[in-house]
């Protein structure tokens, strides 16, 4: 399949995704039960892993959203991330469980976490649609949740983008062409 000048292949189905967050959910109801836990989508890539996985919670929860960036249209990290929308929400005293796409070199995560630590929450966890373990630069031990895990290699679908398009995809694909920079 063609996106832009990019072309992609089948990685992962919606039925398996479908199950994996049906399990993910099971764990979260368990260990938040009594804590009402604070979800915090990061934004734009995790609108629709958080949308399909909060309708499998089953315990007294809240949802609300936070957009950060460090990809600028390309296949590989900038490094340089860019706050889009702060979070109004008063997290003190909270359980907090972050929801991302994926965790690339896992710096995106990292700065997150520092900045919410910041504001003094009772707990915070991460739970990540996607991680690749080869490209992990940080060590994040809130990373505590996760889909799958991948190899070195840029993927779209299901929330992820190339050059903003391709989030509507109901599966996740990778790009096909070998290359060095993913
Ligand atoms: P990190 O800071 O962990 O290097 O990058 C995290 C962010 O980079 C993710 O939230 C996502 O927006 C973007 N990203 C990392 N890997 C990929 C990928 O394979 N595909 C897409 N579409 N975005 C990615």
């Amino acid at each position: 399949m063609k996106i832009d000048d990019l072309e992609f292949e089948p990685l992962i189905e919606e039925e398996t995704i479908a199950k994996r967050i049906n399990l993910l959910a099971v764990e979260l109801n368990a260990d938040y039960a009594g804590k009402t836990p604070i979800f915090i989508g990061v934004l734009n890539g995790s609108f629709l892993f958080v949308a399909d996985l909060v309708k499998h919670i089953t315990i007294p929860c809240e949802v609300t959203f936070t957009k950060l960036a460090s990809y600028y249209g390309g296949t590989t990290s900038s490094r340089k991330i860019r706050e889009d929308i702060d979070l109004s929400t008063d997290i003190s005293g909270r359980h907090i469980v972050i929801i991302e796409d994926i965790v690339d070199t896992g710096n995106t995560l990292a700065y997150l976490i520092e900045k919410l630590k910041l504001k003094n929450p009772a707990s915070i966890s991460v739970c990540a649609m996607l991680v690749k373990p080869g490209k992990l630069e940080t060590s994040v031990e809130e990373l505590r949740y996760v889909g799958f895990e991948i190899e070195n290699e840029f993927v779209v679908g299901y929330g992820l983008d190339y050059k903003e398009l391709g989030r509507n995809l109901r599966d996740i694909y990778r790009l096909t062409s070998t290359t060095d920079e993913v």
